[in-house]
């Protein structure tokens, strides 16, 4: 709906500031109020565009943007960290801005390990918090990533092999639904709605409190990571590897590839981050053998401190996670195997390519491989999360220098991801929700066994649909 059909910005500015709590702020997006205070959005490509800012006080503020929202048909979506990347984001025009960073609470109950945070909580936020009092929780990869917007997916991350999807850790949230009821959930409070919102939050409601179970930290907050570099012809046999340790991979075992365009070689080579999370020697043990594949260059880093680790992985790269503004071309595919002659083709594929095309020479191809033991120790039917059985989250991401380029990145990334696919040892395209382009479908983003489940909930919770924008 485009709200400028029906109302002014500037009139639903004024309804809302006599709404809204006075701490509340609401402002028009072209003020300079709302560059300087709102959360700014990572991607700019495929994102949404809004002519008004809400910056609500008050969990009952929250509420009545909601009302007014559904009261007059106005498009809104709300904004922990905006590091939303979805192209499908795309479908929200004119719309109200409602960002979350006012909801900066914490509480921490260090005796019954449990953490309460607002979604204004980034990643680096949380690490550093919980390194100060000797906790862990598993958290992504971007320190500026919202953990509400993680978690909301599902969340996968490096901790993930010890303790699984972020959501797992979920205890408990506050959440205001498209009906506007305000319901605190939990596994005995709306259990249907939490079992849904750990994986598939977004589509139901704005959630304003999360709490989470944390764990003493392991081996005094402290892990060994190894950055190297291969050069191409190495690609199989890392490959290998890395299949080799399928089903195997010890859960505080993670590994990070990034296969990307070196200008000095004038090719592609392979960029990996391991990250062990105890002593050097345990996890050098488990490194030795890709070392023993003679990379062109060595970085071992320990102790890396729990809260450091995006500064340090892969050459610190992941840093780049934190820009703003960045014309952004995302695809993914979970692989369910590493099957390595077709990652051979895709390698080679993506050698002949780039190197010739000035326009995609930026695009990388992200691995994560977690061990799959903390996945699975929760059941498929705890909640909506529906890749406990990922091997690799695969990722194309194609960053733009020019916005000239998104056209040929994006129809590179999608024969990557075609490529990708035939090999994943899923028939069909399976993508985790928050890495996805937007055009993958439900089906792939939430799995066909649980969507009459999230179909269900969304008539009894969101019966108006007014979550409907993010994947
Ligand atoms: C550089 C980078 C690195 C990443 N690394 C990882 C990773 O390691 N692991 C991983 O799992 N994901 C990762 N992601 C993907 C990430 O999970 C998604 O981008 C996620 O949507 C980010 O959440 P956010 O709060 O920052 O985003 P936002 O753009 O604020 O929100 C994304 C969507 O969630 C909804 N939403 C946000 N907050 C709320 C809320 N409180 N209540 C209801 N709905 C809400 C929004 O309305 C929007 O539809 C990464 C993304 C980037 C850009």
């Amino acid at each position: 709906v485009h709200i400028a059909a029906a109302f002014s910005p500037l009139q639903i500015v004024q309804d809302l500031q006599l709404r809204l709590s006075s701490e509340s702020e609401v402002v028009l997006t072209s003020s300079a109020a709302y560059s300087q205070d709102f959360i700014p959005r990572f991607s700019s490509s495929g994102s949404p565009t809004y002519v008004v800012g809400v910056k609500p006080a008050l969990v009952g503020d929250v509420q009545k943007v909601i009302q007014y929202a559904s009261q007059y048909n106005v498009s809104f979506l709300a904004t922990s960290g905006g590091h939303g990347y979805s192209w499908s984001l795309s479908s929200v025009q004119g719309a109200i801005d409602l960002d979350l960073s006012n909801f900066d609470n914490l509480e921490i109950d260090e005796s019954a390990n449990t953490i309460t945070v607002g979604p204004a909580w980034h990643l680096s936020n949380i690490t550093s918090t919980l390194q100060a009092i000797g906790k862990e929780l598993p958290v992504g990869q971007c320190p500026t990533a919202g953990l509400a917007g993680i978690t909301l997916g599902g969340g996968v991350g490096p901790y993930g092999g010890m303790y699984g999807a972020i959501s797992d850790s979920l205890l408990s949230v506050e959440i205001i639904t498209g009906t506007g009821n305000i319901f605190n959930v939990s596994a005995t409070q709306h259990p249907d709605l939490f079992w849904g919102i750990k994986g598939a939050g977004f589509n139901y409601g704005v959630v304003t409190s999360l709490t989470y179970r944390i764990y003493p930290a392991t081996n005094n907050g402290e892990a060994l990571i190894v950055n190297a570099l291969f050069t191409g012809p190495k690609n199989a046999s890392v490959w290998r590897l890395a299949g080799g340790l399928v089903g195997r991979q010890p859960k505080e075992f993670t590994i990070n590839l990034a296969v990307q365009y070196n200008a000095t070689l004038g090719g592609m080579i392979i960029a990996a981050g391991f990250i062990y999370v105890g002593p050097q020697a345990a996890g050098m043990k488990y490194m030795q053998p890709f070392l023993d594949l003679s990379p062109i260059e060595v970085e071992i880093n320990y102790p890396v401190p729990y809260d450091n680790f995006t500064a340090v992985l892969l050459y610190g790269e992941l840093k780049g996670g934190t820009q703003k503004g960045v014309p952004f071309v995302p695809y993914a595919v979970n692989l369910y195997q590493v099957d390595v002659e077709n990652l051979i083709e895709l390698f080679n594929y993506m050698n002949q390519t780039i190197p010739i095309n000035s326009e995609i020479k930026t695009a990388t191809l992200s691995w994560a491989q977690f061990s799959s033991y903390g996945f699975h120790l929760y059941p498929d039917s705890s909640s909506a999360f529906p890749y406990r059985d990922v091997a690799v989250f695969l990722q194309f991401d194609g960053f733009a220098l020019d916005a000239s380029d998104i056209p040929s990145l994006n129809q590179f990334g999608q024969e990557v991801r075609r490529l990708a696919q035939k090999g994943s040892g899923s028939t069909d395209l399976e993508t985790y929700v928050n890495f996805g382009h937007g055009d993958e479908g439900p089906a792939a983003w939430y799995s066909a066994r649980k969507l009459p489940a999230l179909r269900a909930l969304k008539a009894v919770y969101d019966p108006g649909n007014l979550f409907r924008y993010y994947n």
